[in-house]
């Protein structure tokens, strides 16, 4: 008989996903006004804490999760314009609410842990979908100042929750990729905790974690996944809390090809907390924190638009044209604007989108002459024939 006991069975961490995942969360521009009834909505497993006022009085919610002796502190939207982690996060959360589907594990990690989730630590960055705070300050640069309302509040959770791991969910710009051409879909790093970089015990714990999501997230992502130059900068969150001896995991979520929604990215960065926490359903064991060394580092090797095989003067060598997106705040919507990043040969770049141009001496926006950082809305040959248009 197939009954409900051989569906629950049969089903995987990607069905569940499919089917669980908060559809009301979507697109970039994720603020307070979306996150909060959500964490209300929450059962009574779950705690809702405010544990600060943001530069412009607006409060940061922390949810609370579990009752065990290993606590983990994660904030994500530190950097007010970096929603993808949020939604992942919000989804890890909605999955530990549940308790039909892994509900042995998740009651385990539920009882040896207390996860601790602020989904949005820089609200009015969020609201502004800027970087900084409200301030135009980079929270990500102001760990020893602590001159931040928001720099003060993580501070202030960190000292009092004490925890053993620490999760710095941010999202990286789509120029990341790897050494084999692949963009880097997700991005990871243990900071370093000191000028010399040593692997001091918190990195390596760091690492052995990471280690085990990479793993996990190869199948999903082969190739497709890098660790940041680890280079030590105390203004850093991170580079502060391992110093501290705290390990510290950096997540980026990236861009591949059209994902400009970054859907599919949330759902990789979902699975990625999940297989920290050992709750996928099966284990990927990580023997060693040396296997962190396994992954590739980033390189800076993509752009969102190559236009290949163009000529800016008849007769002239053959270049190519990067194009890169600005992010936009209009009218409650993020808009993409294309803009020049840089013309030459670009041997060595990649694009999420290649266009051929076939030969053609192009103008760009009807002008022969091209400036670097302009908006394009079209690229045409001296026919007026189109290549690429964006009105
Ligand atoms: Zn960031």
């Amino acid at each position: 008989m197939f009954n409900f006991v051989n569906i629950l069975f049969a089903m995987t961490l990607p069905h569940w996903y499919a089917n669980n995942f908060i559809s009301e969360l979507s697109g970039r521009y994720i603020h307070l006004d979306h996150v909060l009834p959500l964490l209300n909505s929450f059962s009574g497993n779950c705690k809702i804490e405010y544990i600060a006022m943001s530069e412009k009085g607006k409060p940061i919610p922390m949810a609370v999760f579990g009752s065990g002796s290993k606590k983990v502190l994660a904030w994500s939207q530190m950097h007010g314009n970096e929603s993808t982690t949020t939604k992942a996060l919000m989804d890890f959360l909605n999955f530990l609410d549940q308790g039909d589907f892994l509900r042995g594990p998740i009651q385990q990690f539920l009882s040896t842990h207390t996860l601790y989730a602020i989904p949005i630590l820089n609200p009015d960055g969020a609201e502004l979908y800027t970087r900084e705070n409200a301030n135009g300050i980079d929270l990500n640069r102001d760990a020893q100042k602590l001159s931040q309302m928001e720099s003060k509040a993580l501070r202030k959770i960190f000292d009092k929750v004490n925890p053993e791991l620490c999760l710095n969910l941010h999202d990286q710009r789509s120029i990341y990729g790897l050494p084999s051409g692949e963009p880097a879909v997700v991005s990871f790093l243990s900071p370093a905790a000191g000028p010399d970089r040593a692997l001091t015990p918190a990195r390596k714990i760091a690492m052995k974690y990471i280690a085990e999501m990479y793993k996990h997230l190869q199948p999903y992502l082969p190739k497709k996944i890098g660790r940041y130059d680890d280079t030590f900068n105390e203004n850093c969150v991170g580079d502060t809390f391992t110093s501290l001896g705290v390990p510290t995991i950096l997540f980026e979520a990236g861009h591949q090809r059209q994902d400009y929604q970054r859907e599919a990215t949330r759902e990789y960065i979902f699975y990625a907390l999940a297989a920290l926490f050992n709750l996928v359903g099966v284990d990927t064991i990580a023997k060693s924190h040396e296997e962190y060394f396994e992954i590739p580092e980033n390189l800076k090797n993509y752009r969102d638009i190559l236009v290949r095989n163009i000529r800016l003067d008849k007769g002239k060598s053959l270049v190519s044209l990067a194009i890169q997106y600005e992010e936009v705040l209009e009218n409650g919507d993020i808009v993409l604007k294309p803009k020049v990043d840089s013309i030459g040969e670009l041997a060595d770049l990649f694009g999420h989108r290649e266009i051929d141009g076939g030969g053609a001496t192009i103008l760009v926006n009807s002008q022969e002459k091209v400036r670097i950082g302009e908006t394009i809305s079209e690229i045409t040959d001296k026919e007026g024939v189109s290549i690429v248009n964006f009105k």
